[in-house]
């Protein structure tokens, strides 16, 4: 049977967080990460001030040369924070098998629970896991993310990169990532090394699992089925901070 992984990613979610509590911020070019006239790089950008050649991780002097109309903010780490934990608990009532790589973005390895929420293998109960985090997500956050089904990490996170934002793409098997390689050749080679995806996909390693934030999923459906060593689970590992692209 096919391992069922989810890829989510929330849509610019530093910038995005901002924009919820100040729609003022709304359509406008934003940068998060320092003022013009200070050293620092850009965490996060909206995708407005992405047009103007903006991106994660280029230093505030760049980014402020690229677009000096942009609006700079510094990051509130703590208004972020919340909105990651309120995040991280909807991901927790689908499954313990998480892999939290940042704030916001993290792996699900659902195989072993989405049938309990629809279709059998045909993969029905992973689409349905997808809009319901993706509905209530928006509905308890305010935020939107992409949401990507794959049958390894790499190929749900190429998923999840597929449609963003606010997406959700299925990548399903090995047969179904080749198409995509050719039908979007191009996106495939700007993007990502093709030896990558090669050597990634047949490893299909398993995820790194650190935490486990409150989790209805084990309190409700825990007794029924067996995700493996739960010792990994209980490992304490803090928020990444420093992985900060969103
Ligand atoms: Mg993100």
């Amino acid at each position: 049977m096919n391992r069922i992984i989810l890829s989510v990613d929330m849509d610019m979610f530093f910038a995005a967080v901002e924009i919820r509590d100040n729609p003022e911020l709304k359509g406008k070019p934003l940068i998060i990460g320092a003022l013009p006239h200070e050293r620092g790089v850009v965490s996060t950008c909206s995708y407005e001030a992405r047009k103007y050649g903006v991106r994660s991780a280029m230093s505030i002097k760049e980014a402020y040369r690229l677009c000096p109309q942009g609006i700079y903010m510094h990051p509130n780490m703590k208004k972020y924070k919340e909105a990651s934990d309120a995040v991280h608990g909807i991901w927790a009532a689908y499954t313990d098998l998480i892999e939290y790589v940042s704030l916001d973005e993290g792996f699900m390895d659902i195989t072993g629970s989405a049938h309990l929420f629809g279709a059998g293998s045909s993969g029905g109960g992973a689409e349905k896991i997808a809009n319901e985090i993706k509905k209530r997500t928006k509905s308890e956050t305010g935020l939107t993310c992409s949401v990507g089904i794959g049958y390894s990490i790499m190929s749900a996170k190429l998923a999840s990169e597929e449609l963003k934002p606010d997406g959700l793409f299925s990548i399903p098997n090995p047969e179904s990532l080749i198409s995509l390689i050719i039908r979007f050749r191009k996106f495939v080679l700007q993007n990502i090394v093709f030896f990558d995806i090669i050597y990634l996909n047949l490893r299909s390693r398993p995820l790194r699992i650190y935490h486990l934030v409150s989790s209805s999923f084990g309190s409700t459906f825990g007794s029924k089925h067996d995700f493996g060593s739960n010792e990994k689970l209980k490992t304490q590992q803090p928020h990444g901070f420093s992985a900060m692209k969103c």
